[in-house]
């Protein structure tokens, strides 16, 4: 078991350990409460599955160093500038962030030059976020602004690393590295799996280098992150605006009889005809995989173009492609797509808006899915449900305290 995963050729090793020892697990930071001792008298890891017969070796990966450089083919707003002070400016000072910024507020761009000081300061920098169709489209979306910088992704079908100053990962992959990244971003820290996991935020604090700088990143905070990472002493930043600096729309709730598939696909259909007569796209969201095929069907029988989208499906990409160039009118998905996933011109309508497997920051996410683009900053969104839940109800407050703090500042 490796913990670099490049190329070993272009890695100098540094040492060789056994992967778990009676009180400690060396390649997740397990402590002895996740030791166990398996059928065949080994030590074993519950939480990463490791064992003692397995030995860890560690390389030094080695990256050429050179000059980079920082290009961004627009200006960023007042706000962005702000987010972005922000994050370099705890970058110099060897202090962990956290930066809160509504969906659409342009994170990414946020953290450009801090980026650009640690690759500068010749620092390896991770980019870690929970899913693999976002690291595709951030790697591209990095490489585009550092031209110079060898930029590579890495998750489960995708391991090398070789010559990267700047990785772009799935948050699983940040097990493979001990001691690595100068600077560590991790997005979506509210997210499956992230949040509330011991065993991701060990494996983030093992990736980094001893003083290796953190930077979290995400639309909404729970309590217990907030009291944990403040007890950390993260520093925080909340940016309640969007990119445009227009508000957030907010969603419109619409009462549906009962949740008889037929019915609500006859709630939806003036709606996606409505869009359709603007030139908009739709993500129609739903709580289980299974309602996901089910409406896509229903959909296609009523005359859209529709797929859907969940974990179960192949072509993903293939999918997605088709969606970009508007051969689809609609991706019907599970809470997947909630996240980090741009299209410009995106209409959101959850369907069973009621579900409790939808809670407030997930709704919150699916609302931040529209206007996310300069041309179009506006879009509908629509809850359609039997019941209003507190979910629904906060998430909507939530939206609308975002879009006061925004004015506030804006005065
Ligand atoms: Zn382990």
């Amino acid at each position: 078991m490796r913990e670099s995963i490049g190329n070993p050729k272009a890695a100098v090793y540094k040492e060789c350990l056994r992967a778990v020892e009676a009180n400690s697990c060396l390649r997740c930071k397990a402590g002895k409460e996740s030791i166990i001792i398996d059928a065949l008298g080994r030590y074993l890891c519950r939480d990463c599955l490791s064992h003692s017969d397995l030995t860890l070796q560690r390389y030094d990966r080695h990256v050429p160093y050179i000059e980079h450089s920082l290009q961004i083919p627009y200006d960023l707003t007042k706000k962005q500038t702000q987010g972005s002070d922000f994050l370099l400016d705890c970058v110099k000072n060897k202090q962990n962030a956290f930066l809160q910024a509504i969906c659409g507020a342009g994170k990414t761009e946020m953290t450009l030059q801090a980026i650009l000081y640690a690759l500068n300061d010749n620092k390896r920098v991770g980019f870690a976020i929970c899913r693999k169709q976002i690291v595709i489209q951030l790697q591209k979306k990095l490489k585009s602004f550092f031209p110079r910088t060898v930029v590579k992704s890495l998750y489960a079908e995708s391991k090398d690393d070789k010559d990267a100053h700047l990785l772009v990962m799935t948050i699983q992959q940040l097990i493979n590295y001990h001691q690595e990244f100068g600077l560590l971003i991790v997005d979506e820290v509210d997210a499956f799996p992230y949040s509330g996991s011991d065993f991701y935020w060990r494996i983030t604090q093992k990736a980094k280098t001893p003083d290796g700088i953190l930077i979290m990143m995400s639309a909404t905070l729970t309590n217990n992150l907030k009291i944990r990472l403040a007890e950390e002493g993260f520093r925080f930043y909340n940016i309640p605006s969007r990119f445009h600096e227009e508000e957030h729309d907010l969603p419109r709730f619409l009462w549906v009889p009962n949740k008889e598939p037929r019915s609500l696909v006859s709630c939806l259909k003036p709606i996606i005809e409505n869009w359709r007569k603007r030139f908009k796209r739709g993500l129609i969201f739903l709580p289980t995989i299974k309602e996901c095929d089910l409406y896509a069907r229903l959909l296609s029988q009523e005359g859209f173009k529709a797929e859907a989208f969940s974990t179960k499906t192949v072509h993903k990409e293939a999918i997605i492609a088709r969606f970009s160039v508007c051969d689809l009118d609609l991706l019907v998905a599970t809470s997947i797509l909630e996240r980090g996933i741009t299209f410009p011109g995106i209409q959101v309508a959850v369907v069973n808006a009621d579900s409790p497997l939808f809670d407030r920051d997930t709704l919150i996410q699916m609302c931040g899915r529209v206007g996310r683009d300069q041309l179009d900053r506006h879009g509908e969104i629509w809850f359609l449900s039997q019941y209003t839940t507190i979910s629904m109800r906060q998430a909507r407050s939530a939206i609308k305290r975002q879009n006061r703090l925004r004015l506030k500042e804006a005065v």
